[in-house]
């Protein structure tokens, strides 16, 4: 392992300040300083930005974010145990680095960094996924960060970079190639990590369009998708026929085939949906 930084290595972190892992956090640490050195680098030159990190537990990747220049991260983590450690990095990098202790769900995240503003986080598996769609979904757009660079589960990274007729594709590729370009930057295996997960991981890196591919309400589009995805075997008519009685008129206003399914249909076919939605549920 390899020296960022005059900090210990990550093992004697956990060591001394006791972080043995909680499942209930979604705790699997990176321990290597390469392997974040590495994950920081997908997310571009830090130098202009401030970095929104989540969950940043011994501060592996906070570690890496710092050292490959970013020039002040903040960094919201959950459990308690892993303050005085965290403490520890902001003293090497004074000014530069501020933690939250707190709930990254309930943050106003974006009165924390000036912009223009970048996410990075290894996250954890049970908040991942909102935190993502919450992301990808603001009114309106641009939204307040510039890309996205985050570890997920491998089934769900292949999820987010889905392309239409495939089994993976559904409401997450189509909210986030819908305003964002999207990739896998990397997998890495369960023994990266420590402890080590049952599945593999992989960094997706999302930039921000500056406009989206096509014109769409993001709520009605998000609703509209959830429910075609709901009941992703039927066919479009039967399976969004509660969103509205003429339902299979609008598909064809749309212009969909009711009878297709919705993992046949492009981002494109759903942002019509959604526009001739847009009445739908607001009374
Ligand atoms: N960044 C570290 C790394 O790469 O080794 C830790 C990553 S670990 C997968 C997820 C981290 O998120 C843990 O430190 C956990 O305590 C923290 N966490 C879990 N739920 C959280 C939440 N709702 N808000 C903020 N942090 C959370």
């Amino acid at each position: 392992m390899s020296s960022i930084d005059n900090l210990p290595p990550l093992r004697q972190v956990i060591a001394t300040h006791e972080l043995s892992a909680r499942k209930a956090l979604g705790q699997n640490f990176l321990l290597d300083l390469n392997l974040t050195a590495k994950i920081a680098r997908v997310a571009g030159d830090l130098s202009q930005v401030d970095v929104l990190e989540v969950g940043p537990g011994p501060g592996g990747l906070t570690r890496a974010l710092l050292a490959e220049g970013a020039r002040r991260v903040v960094a919201v983590e959950k459990d308690p145990r892993c303050l005085p450690a965290l403490a520890e990095i902001e003293a090497v990098y004074p000014g530069r680095l501020r933690v939250l202790h707190g709930d990254a769900m309930d943050l106003d995240w974006e009165a924390e960094l000036s912009a223009p503003r970048k996410i990075v986080a290894n996250l954890p598996y049970n908040v991942g996924t909102e935190l993502l769609v919450r992301w990808l979904t603001p009114a309106s757009w641009p939204p307040p960060w510039e890309s996205l660079t985050l570890m997920f589960q491998r089934e769900v990274a292949e999820r987010i970079v889905a392309k239409p007729g495939s089994k993976a594709y559904g409401r997450l590729a189509i909210l986030a190639q819908w305003r964002a370009d999207a990739r896998i930057a990397m997998t890495l295996p369960p023994e990266a990590f420590t402890p080590a997960p049952k599945v593999h991981s992989a960094v997706v890196h999302l930039t921000a369009l500056p406009v989206p591919r096509f014109e769409a309400d993001a709520k009605v589009l998000s609703r509209v998708v959830a429910t075609a995805f709901g009941q992703r075997r039927k066919m479009l008519r039967s399976a969004l026929k509660g969103m509205a009685p003429d339902i299979e008129d609008r598909l064809v206003a749309a212009g969909l085939t009711p009878t297709d399914r919705a993992e046949q249909v492009p981002i494109e076919g759903f942002c019509a949906l959604a526009r001739v939605m847009a009445d739908v549920g607001k009374a």
